[in-house]
């Protein structure tokens, strides 16, 4: 294997940038992460991930490659105070305003805040050698020009300074200024392309009660035809944590009324019972998502060298469907394999790796939210076909457990989107 390099830099250490310093740390001598924050042991909500007060779900694909990342996750989750549960059987889904039968899918959810998920993930992280983490240090503008990246400027406590690297890894999230970095050296900016859903969250935690929900430990009501939904988690300190979910502008509000009224009019009626029968912990916290976007580093012909883009720096998705976790989980993973096989030609070989991850979820993502009339985009035969063909599957689903099975396990990006098509599950869901 070619060595890829001596120092490499990931600005965030959120959930991507710390996934890909675990990776680097493969085969970099020295990892240094920059985070704007200031970053303390305790599990907060910090400044610079304000999506850290809504419901984190974790997708089962994403937690098989952070077993892989860190052995020993899971468990460690769970002594932290993570609930495990076996999906479909621990936790119920409603999908297109029914209950999906119940069953075995071989797929286990870790339930529990981001804010643990992230405190754990930067536990292990900071554990290995060569990583260092600066702290309450903002990452300003790049230097280079289109064809590398060779250094990032930073302000911290001991003033401006420009940090030298073989490779730069943004992972500064959604609000990443790497577009108006790119075009300050000279490089291309990235294509975009974006789906506006503006959708509103808010969440609130409660206490939980023993015998609630039939001592299950999660309930998701996928947004219905009016395009609301919710999810009840039960996560670590005995808590329920309760985020409501509006599309299109219909946002939930915040005032303790108007949060019932608004889960009282979901396709189900459990997050609402979980509500009125649980003393609340703390208000009830907005959050608006205007827009999912993916840069299209994979359409350039020659990226600079020296520079990738992880996580939602690179595609933030609508977060209703739980992705954004995991899909930077396999983006690591990508850049995991594209760094064992050297260094040449590094991020043109992660983007096209990290494309293929993408599409899948982007496609799932964007697929759904088209099927609200509302939303607007080009909505081509085979997407509207598609539609028709998930309709059917839900319909199915909500009866037959091995239809269930292979809906969830392909929402969870652990098996392809083709699994619905294979012969005997094509068979269950036409001729039910
Ligand atoms: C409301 C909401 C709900 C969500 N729910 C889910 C869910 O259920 N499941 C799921 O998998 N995903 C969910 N997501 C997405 C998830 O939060 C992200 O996809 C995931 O955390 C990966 O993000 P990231 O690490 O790229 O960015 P972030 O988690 O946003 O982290 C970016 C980090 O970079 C730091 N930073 C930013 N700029 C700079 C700079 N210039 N210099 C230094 N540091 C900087 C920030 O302080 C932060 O620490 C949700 C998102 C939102 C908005």
């Amino acid at each position: 294997m070619t060595a890829p390099g001596g120092h490499a830099i990931v600005i965030g250490a959120g959930i991507a940038g710390l996934l890909a310093a675990r990776v680097l740390a493969d085969t970099f001598e020295r990892v240094t992460i920059v985070e704007r924050d200031e970053l303390d042991a305790k599990e907060t909500v910090r400044r610079g991930v304000p999506q850290a007060w809504h419901l984190h779900g974790l997708l089962d694909r994403g937690r098989r490659i952070m077993e892989d990342l860190y052995p020993g996750f899971t468990e460690q989750a769970v002594s932290d105070g993570a609930t495990v549960a076996e999906v479909l059987i621990g936790t119920r889904w409603y999908v297109g305003g029914s209950r999906l039968a119940a069953g075995s899918t071989g797929l286990t959810s870790v339930i529990a805040t981001r804010s643990l998920l992230e405190t754990l993930l930067r536990r292990r992280t900071l554990r290995l050698r060569g990583i260092e983490l600066l702290t309450r240090t903002a990452a300003q503008g790049l230097v280079g020009d289109a064809q590398r990246v060779r250094a990032v400027t930073v302000l911290g406590p001991a003033g401006t300074q420009t940090l030298a690297a073989d490779l730069i890894i943004d992972a500064g999230g959604r609000g990443s200024r790497i577009t108006r970095w790119l075009t300050e050296i000279g490089a291309e900016a990235p294509e975009e392309e974006r789906l506006d859903v503006d959708l509103g969250y808010a969440s609130r935690f409660f206490r939980h009660r023993p015998g609630q929900l039939g001592g299950q430990a999660s309930v998701i009501v996928s947004t219905g035809a009016n395009g609301r939904g919710g999810g009840a988690v039960r996560v670590e300190g005995d808590r329920w944590h309760v985020t409501l979910a509006g599309m299109l502008g219909d946002h939930p509000p915040v005032d303790d009324q108007g949060f019932r009224d608004y889960a009282a009019s979901l396709s189900a009626p459990d997050i609402h019972a979980i509500i009125v029968g649980s003393e609340p912990l703390g208000d009830a916290v907005p959050y608006r998502f205007r827009t999912a976007v993916r840069r299209r580093f994979d359409h350039q012909s020659s990226p600079p060298a020296g520079l990738v883009v992880l996580g939602d720096a690179l595609c933030a998705f609508n977060p209703l469907y739980a992705q954004g976790m995991t899909v930077a989980a396999l983006q690591a993973a990508a850049l995991r394999e594209c760094l064992a096989a050297g260094a040449a030609d590094l991020p043109a070989r992660y983007y096209a790796a990290a494309a293929d991850a993408l599409t899948v979820a982007w496609q799932l993502a964007a697929g759904s939210d088209l099927r609200h009339p509302g939303v607007e985009g080009r909505r081509t035969l085979r997407t509207r076909l598609t539609n028709v063909f998930v309709t059917r599957v839900q319909r199915v689903a909500h009866h037959d457990p091995r239809v269930a099975r292979t809906f969830l396990r392909v929402a969870h990006l652990v098996d392809p989107p083709a699994a619905l098509t294979a012969p005997g599950t094509l068979r269950r869901i036409l001729l039910s």
